[in-house]
């Protein structure tokens, strides 16, 4: 078999959370049209129903919605559950729902501060254990986090610790479980997205003023786009990176290079 059909997602089952739009949906978008049937996750229920309406009408794969807090456990492992009933397996996962909270830290209250780390950091940790555990009584698998920049570089001038310390949280994660698991056929990877042009950035009334600042700061002069980030995914999830673990991938147009 050639590498690019080797590449393909035929047969695989996964899902990908905070799929709704954004990055999730542009990896979910890429994930069917290499072959995989998969579920959108979101708590944002009629409009996980869209995408994968589009996805499905699209690329002619089973792509289901499940409404899914993934700050929450039972949630969690209900979604699983419906994943594995509804696709028949799981070989691999994105866990890629997020939210960015921006006070400076003397203002930053404790209570966003734990949203931020739960629904970036703890809702990671669920996800990948849950999913983790079926995939390692039934095969293996394959997960992928987003990071972020943000877990390498302080952004500036937008104030965001609680965000960059639960970043630099799932790449430790992500390395952690790659680690223990890697003799038993899971692999966990993560990416790391520079400024990308989706909701969380351009619908922000707090982070879009910022873009002119952060473009002239960028080596390209410009936000990456969701749809940049589909193909290392396709990559990650498939067999031709069977030695890829642990690691985590910079898409960030050299954002991070100085
Ligand atoms: P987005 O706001 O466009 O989409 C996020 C989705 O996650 C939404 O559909 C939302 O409903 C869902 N979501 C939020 N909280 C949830 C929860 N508790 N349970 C289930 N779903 C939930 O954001 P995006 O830009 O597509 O970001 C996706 C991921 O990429 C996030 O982890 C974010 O931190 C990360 N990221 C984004 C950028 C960027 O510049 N946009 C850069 C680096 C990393």
């Amino acid at each position: 078999m050639g590498i690019i059909e080797k590449m393909r997602l035929y047969g695989k089952r996964g899902f990908v959370t905070g799929a709704a739009r954004g990055i999730g949906k542009c990896t979910a978008q890429a994930f069917a049209e290499a072959g995989a049937d998969l579920a959108i996750v979101d708590m944002d229920i009629a409009a996980a129903e869209e995408t994968a309406k589009e996805i499905a009408a699209s690329t002619g794969r089973k792509i289901i919605a499940i409404k899914c807090d993934v700050t929450d456990e039972a949630q969690v492992q209900a979604m699983v559950d419906e994943v594995v009933e509804k696709l028949g397996g799981l070989e691999f996962c994105h866990a890629n729902a997020g939210i960015c909270i921006n006070a400076p830290a003397d203002e930053m209250t404790y209570a966003q501060w734990k949203k931020n780390l739960a629904v970036n950091l703890d809702s990671v940790f669920l996800t990948d254990t849950i999913a983790g555990k079926y995939m390692l009584a039934h095969g293996g698998g394959s997960i992928i986090n987003t990071a972020s920049m943000s877990a390498h570089i302080v952004n500036v001038p937008q104030p965001q610790c609680a965000y960059n310390a639960s970043k630099a949280g799932v790449i430790q994660l992500t390395k952690s479980l790659a680690v223990e698991w890697a003799k038993r056929g899971v692999r966990v990877n993560s990416i790391s997205p520079g400024y990308i042009g989706t909701d969380l950035t351009l619908s922000s009334p707090t982070l879009k003023p910022l873009i002119e600042k952060w473009n002239a700061m960028a080596p390209m002069g410009r936000l990456g786009t969701p749809e940049e980030l589909g193909s290392i995914c396709v990559y990650l999830a498939g067999d031709t990176s069977t030695f890829t673990t642990g690691a985590d991938f910079g898409l960030d147009g050299a954002f991070t290079c100085f």
